[in-house]
């Protein structure tokens, strides 16, 4: 089965978003996915997911280790 959300990094910018599967499978064939920050073209798709909270809790622990990093 689809993941409801599919995770995308932006390969210029470095930042993440999130697009809910079903819209990207039903945009038409001669659009195509663009960063929202940069408006860059280069994206990769990351995992897709069900459950937002699990994403989030995922970039937390990812900002949490980087802090950690930085005192050391
Ligand atoms: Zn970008």
């Amino acid at each position: 089965m689809l993941s409801i959300y599919t995770t995308y990094k932006c390969r210029t910018c470095q930042k993440e978003f999130i697009l809910l599967t079903e819209d990207v499978d039903s945009m038409p064939k001669d659009r195509y996915l663009a960063c929202p920050y940069c408006n860059s073209k280069r994206l990769s798709k990351g995992k897709g997911t069900d459950n937002l909270n699990e994403c989030m809790k995922e970039r937390v622990y990812k900002r949490v280790n980087g802090a950690l990093k930085q005192v050391r």
